[in-house]
């Protein structure tokens, strides 16, 4: 009965385009790189500072395996927390000014605990709408009721912190598949207003906003009182793997002692944390990773010719959308690219709205200038004109 379902449920899934597939990548690189055989020039993935193959990373990773070992070998709360989590803790501490951090796998888990400990059934928790799915997932672990503002619109945002008296307001500072930034600000007075504690998640500005890559809540200027809850992982900018949740003695103790997703798993590895240490310290002291990012994204805005017929989303960060709009013609001009040896990632419902499939571009201070302009003039010639779509439809 269940392989007869699932049959049905992925033949109906395959039809409608839907389905989603592994590439092989066999080099370390992220950027100028070896994927399913083919030698491509990558604009896909989150390691905007180009860490992930850091050799330095991985002389910490090494070491850090044999000081404390790969696995934690327990749950963080029994047997698997060490000098290397401490340190990590502390060092994000003082990456983020807030008080007290505790540490998580990934992100997913992160927001996931947050959210799922500090809501109970009977409230309500109040997001963006475009917010990351792991952040909406967590009110369905605690049954906490969500609500939807529009996104970045803050009298909507306003209209419904006095409708629904949240408990939670939730927002993701720089949006994953848009690459603007929430106006946290304007946010978080609203938030104290009603006495609703706003979480920010900060997965696309930690390393990357801020003169040290603090990111975006405390390059603001907001503090502990104004931002109660900030999450972040060590998966995009840092280059490593695990993530973090931010906050006072209090909402930091409440995460250890309710957070199920916490709790009842192994610890992140303590290699890891030691590379990830490793890894914030150069994230904060080698500016000059955020000085050419500024300006592979200024000179990808400046250069992108104005006749595409795609619409570029306003952003001034690494994540940088071309929206087309229909799903057969992005995955077309996402086909057009490969042929040409370049990767973007394609977008598409249920990951952005209906009608919004987009081509997800996204910048590394590993790229070179020439590697821009190669998927600029890619962009210009093939994929994006109307006529060539459907060329090569
Ligand atoms: C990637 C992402 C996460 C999840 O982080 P992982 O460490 O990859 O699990 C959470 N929130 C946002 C906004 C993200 O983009």
């Amino acid at each position: 009965m269940l392989t007869a379902r699932l049959t049905n449920r992925l033949a109906e899934h395959k039809a409608a385009r839907r389905d989603r597939h592994h590439r092989l990548r066999s080099l370390a690189s992220q950027t100028r790189t070896r994927i399913n055989g083919q030698d491509v020039v990558a604009f896909c993935s989150n390691d905007y500072l180009g860490l992930a193959d850091n050799p330095r990373l991985v002389t910490a990773l090494e070491e850090g395996g044999r000081r404390f070992g790969v696995g934690s070998g327990g749950s963080h709360l029994i047997s698997g927390h060490t000098d290397a989590h401490r340190r990590l803790e502390d060092t994000l501490c003082e990456l983020t000014g807030r008080s007290a951090v505790r540490l998580f796998s990934s992100g997913y888990q992160a927001n996931l605990a947050a959210i799922a400990a500090f809501s109970e059934r009977g409230d309500t928790v109040l997001h963006d709408r475009l917010n990351h799915a792991s952040l909406l997932d967590g009110a369905r672990l605690s049954g906490a009721k969500v609500t939807r503002y529009r996104h970045g619109d803050i009298d909507h945002l306003t209209h419904c912190l006095a409708r629904d008296r949240p408990l939670l307001t939730v927002t993701d500072s720089v949006f994953s598949m848009e690459g603007d930034c929430a106006p946290l600000s304007a946010i978080a007075g609203h938030c104290r207003a009603h006495d609703s504690a706003l979480m920010v998640d900060e997965a696309h500005a930690f390393g990357v906003i801020g003169d040290y890559g603090q990111g975006a809540v405390a390059e603001a200027g907001l503090t502990e009182s104004d931002v109660a809850i900030v999450t972040g992982t060590l998966g995009k900018a840092f280059g490593t793997q695990g993530a973090f949740v931010a906050g006072s003695e209090t909402v930091i103790e409440a995460l250890t002692q309710f957070a199920r997703p916490y709790i009842f798993t192994t610890g992140l590895s303590p290699a890891l944390a030691w590379a990830s240490c490793e890894a914030i310290t150069i994230a904060r002291t080698e500016g000059e990773r955020r000085t050419h990012l500024k300006d592979l994204i200024a000179h990808f805005k400046r250069e992108l010719p104005a006749t595409l017929q795609a619409r570029l989303l306003p952003s001034e960060t690494p994540i940088q959308s071309l929206v087309i709009g229909d799903e057969a013609d992005a995955l077309a001009v996402g086909d057009a690219l490969w042929e040409q040896g370049l990767l973007v990632g394609v977008i598409r419902p249920p990951t952005v709205p209906m009608g919004t499939a987009r081509l997800r571009i996204t910048l590394s201070s590993a790229h070179r200038h020439e590697d821009l302009d190669r998927l600029i003039d890619a962009l210009s010639q093939c994929g994006m004109h109307k006529t060539c779509t459907e060329a090569s439809v």
